[in-house]
């Protein structure tokens, strides 16, 4: 897919490295103003039951799988032609926002004014429909690091498929989660 000008300004507004929450994080590679469109959450536009396929055949939803859910029940698949979006972390105290806009994109706005190096992140949570084993729990913990973080990043479980997840399905890679060091200063998504 391709991608808009995230920005009218010269610099690129981000950059991808190691994040201390998890695994890849996106950095501000700039000052952003508030308000601004930062990126596009990328990727192709699949429905709900093809996204259980797909994190069936990768082993689960541990594996790298970064859907999105929109609110028409389908899902963005940020690992199938996705960009540098599907790696912003989940923060309780988030920088970003989604939105969804026409069309069924989603794009990633910042909340507030965001320094330099800042971590971005945004709130989400994650649908994982199976049984939410204590291993399962322990993969999904939020370190986030923020003063009101839950602890998880585990949306309840819905009653019914249907009723529209507000973000993601989403995982990431366990030995990642597992790799995942002490809480950051603060951080998204
Ligand atoms: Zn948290």
């Amino acid at each position: 897919m391709s991608s808009l000008p995230d920005t009218q300004q010269d610099q690129p507004a981000y950059r991808v490295e190691r994040s201390s929450v998890h695994g890849n994080g996106v950095f501000a590679q700039r000052d952003i103003a508030p308000g601004e469109r930062i990126i596009e959450y990328a990727g192709r536009e699949i429905t709900w039951d093809e996204a259980q396929i797909r994190a069936e055949v990768q082993g689960g939803p541990h594996n790298h799988t970064f859907f999105f859910s929109l609110a028409n029940g389908n899902v963005i698949d940020g690992g199938d032609h996705g960009n540098e979006a599907r790696f912003i972390n989940h923060s309780c105290e988030p920088n970003c926002e989604a939105i969804e806009e026409e069309d069924s994109r989603i794009f990633i706005y910042a909340l507030h004014d965001i320094k330099q190096d800042e971590e971005l992140s945004y709130s989400y949570p994650l649908i994982y429909e199976g049984r939410h084993t204590p291993a399962i729990k322990k993969a999904f913990a939020c370190r986030c690091g923020a003063l009101n973080c839950t602890g998880t990043m585990l949306a309840p479980k819905p009653r019914k498929r249907k009723a529209k997840p507000e973000a993601a399905l989403f995982a990431d890679a366990v030995p990642a989660l597992a790799a995942v060091q002490n809480p950051p200063p603060a951080a998204p998504g």
